[in-house]
């Protein structure tokens, strides 16, 4: 045991309960996501001896619970979001996060009180992180972002500068020779038009990825509205005929869902699974709702919480559907040629001597032969196994 270390807790526990954490035993510091802009400073000061002092004033705390000292506020003042160049490394298609925070208030949701409003990375900074990600012979990067279709909301209006996520996109892809360009989740209303465009544009040649993930988490409009969210459930299906009509069949279309969201009765999920098994999805990431302290939805699971049973019951359901959605996407792809670039080889696929690959679309595909990571090819599916994985072979671009 070292008796001069100290323990200094961040993220969201801490910004959301600060007190609570400082009263663990042990605990010297605690930094809400409001203050992590500040962290290194903050640490200066717990550091022994005049290092403690001399590199910067100190960062007076926002509150003191006997010997702990907390940093944590509303304000989200000293929170940036990451700037440190984005190379392609162990991680072949790293994340640029150039959004954080949320405005919107789902009533299951705690990220608008542990992340604060929506704020965006400027467009300056998102060229020179794609053009050095480029130079240092990236192939395709993830825009991320806790709620992505809100970029460039915040940021004031310049001339010949970005003003939403669909201007940046395109001015990347035009701008850039970034070879490929995947964004991540975007709520449905915030495929506008343009951004569903640029699928059209841009999908066919897979430098912008045909793949959208649409969170949905549920297909009931009385669900939806308890949950605060912004769209109906024919919204949600007209946006993804939309996406599909414009990236072609091959899209891959993903979505978010909750299950036993408080209240919900047999006939709102078997709307939900209803919409589903009528949409083109290929995969879904499932949840069971989970309250939240602070949160209205923590109130209204004390109200009308779904039993355990049906919430498995439910969740299984879906489990069931999601595997047959997706065996059915990907059957449609045996024997084509996709888009793709290679991966580092999980160590099981490494020691049978396989490579790894993912397509534009999504698809991850066990290669029959190594294959070196960061290349770009095309990969020609050859099975689909019992547990809906792939195989295929890649031939690098040069060759193809
Ligand atoms: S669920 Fe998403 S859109 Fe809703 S408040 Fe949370 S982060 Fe924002």
């Amino acid at each position: 045991m070292n008796l001069q270390a100290r323990v200094v807790v961040t993220g969201c526990y801490a910004q959301r309960a600060p007190e609570e954490v400082a009263a663990l035993p042990g605990v010297s510091a605690v930094v809400g996501n409001s203050h992590k802009g500040l962290l290194p400073s903050i640490l200066q000061q717990f550091l022994p001896g005049p290092t403690a002092t001399t590199a910067a004033a100190p960062v007076i705390p926002t509150a003191q619970l006997a010997a702990t000292s907390i940093w944590a506020d509303d304000a989200f003042a000293h929170s940036a979001l990451e700037e440190a160049q984005i190379l392609p490394g162990h991680q072949t298609r790293p994340n640029l996060k150039i959004q954080e925070g949320c405005s919107n208030r789902c009533t299951f949701c705690v990220i608008p009180a542990t992340r604060g409003n929506s704020r965006s990375l400027g467009a300056e900074k998102i060229f020179a992180q794609v053009q050095g990600f480029v130079a240092a012979g990236g192939r395709e990067l993830v825009f991320s972002g806790i709620n992505l279709g809100r970029w460039g909301r915040d940021l004031a209006a310049e001339p010949d500068q970005p003003a939403n996520l669909a201007d940046l996109v395109r001015n990347i892809l035009t701008t850039t020779a970034l070879p490929r360009l995947r964004v991540s989740s975007i709520e449905p209303m915030d495929w506008t038009p343009d951004l569903i465009q640029l699928l059209a544009e841009f999908g066919p040649t897979a430098r912008l990825a045909r793949h959208a993930h649409l969170p949905l988490q549920s297909g009931s409009d009385s669900v939806l509205r308890r949950m605060h969210r912004r769209y109906r459930p024919w919204h949600y299906a007209e946006k993804a005929t939309q996406l599909r009509a414009a990236a072609g069949p091959a899209l891959c279309l993903g979505a978010d869902v909750m299950v036993g969201f408080p209240g919900e009765s047999d006939a709102e999920f078997r709307e939900t699974h209803d919409l589903l098994a009528a949409l083109p999805i290929a995969y879904l990431h499932l949840f069971p709702f989970s309250p939240r302290p602070g949160t209205p939805g923590w109130q209204l699971h004390q109200d009308s919480p779904v039993p355990h049973l049906a919430v498995r019951q439910r969740m299984a359901a879906l489990e069931a559907l999601a595997r047959d959605k997706a065996r059915a996407f990907r059957a449609t792809f045996v024997g084509q040629s996709l888009p793709a670039v290679t991966l580092n080889a999980s160590p099981t696929e490494a020691a049978l001597g396989h490579g790894s690959a993912l397509t534009d679309n999504f698809l991850p595909v066990t290669l029959c032969h190594p294959a070196p990571a960061n290349q770009l090819g095309t990969v020609t599916v050859d099975a689909l196994n019992r547990d809906n994985t792939l195989n295929g072979y890649f031939i690098p671009a040069q060759t193809a």
